[in-house]
């Protein structure tokens, strides 16, 4: 079985997932500014066009370099709760990567897990608290169960695709508990949460990538 993942292409989700936020960063704006403070769109899109630039700038060799460029940028050049969020979500994929130039789809799968571990430790996050976490947990879920049905990487990422966007979905008549939105109280219900807007798209750009 040869369905091993190359740098090179999870260099393109990456890349796919920048262009996807760019395009979409009006919508996580007006989701944040509903619940939060308006600049989720901006924060992200600030961000991952500096790691794209990073990325530009010198071509990582491994996917360990390449997720740890990118959550380092993100870190750097993102402020609020999303910069250290999604910076560790991609520093701790980078970790599980290490320096291999491929990986096999249960190595990919690990990665994605330990992301969301890392997402967890930093933020502490539970189901149900209206975060990404109610989005990207159901994602790794699903794609450790379609992988362990055998299917290949690429449908397997679809099935986890959609479970990321039934978790964002899930967000909207869920009570805040973490971040901003918490402050909000009763009045966060019917609102869906822009962090976990943004997981539904990580995902949707590995749809869209050659894996
Ligand atoms: P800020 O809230 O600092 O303005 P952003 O608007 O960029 O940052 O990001 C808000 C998103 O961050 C929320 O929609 C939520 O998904 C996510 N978030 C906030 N706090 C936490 C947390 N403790 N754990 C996980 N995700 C969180
Ligand atoms: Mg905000």
């Amino acid at each position: 079985m040869d369905e091993n993942v190359t740098t090179a292409v999870l260099e393109e989700w990456v890349r796919r997932f920048a262009t996807l936020v760019a395009q979409n960063r009006d919508h996580l704006t007006e989701l944040d500014a509903a619940i939060g403070d308006a600049d989720h769109g901006s924060n992200m899109d600030r961000g991952m066009r500096a790691a794209v630039a990073a990325l530009d700038e010198s071509p990582p060799a491994t996917a360990g370099a390449l997720f740890t460029k990118v959550g380092m940028t993100l870190v750097s050049t993102v402020g609020g709760a999303s910069g250290p969020l999604f910076g560790t979500l991609f520093l701790r994929i980078g970790t599980s990567f290490g320096d291999s130039d491929t990986a096999s789809p249960p190595d990919f799968a690990a990665a994605l897990r330990a992301g969301l571990g890392g997402v967890v430790a930093r933020g502490k996050a539970e189901p149900g608290d209206k975060t990404m976490y109610d989005a990207l947990a159901p994602a790794v879920d699903a794609l450790d169960a379609a992988l362990l049905e055998h299917l290949p990487l690429g449908a397997a990422l679809k099935v986890a695709r959609d479970a990321a966007a039934a978790g964002r979905d899930a967000t909207t008549p869920m009570l805040a508990r973490k971040g901003r939105a918490s402050y909000l109280g009763e009045r966060s219900v019917g609102h869906q949460d822009p962090g976990a807007t943004t997981v539904a798209l990580l995902l949707e750009a590995a749809t869209e990538s050659p894996f």
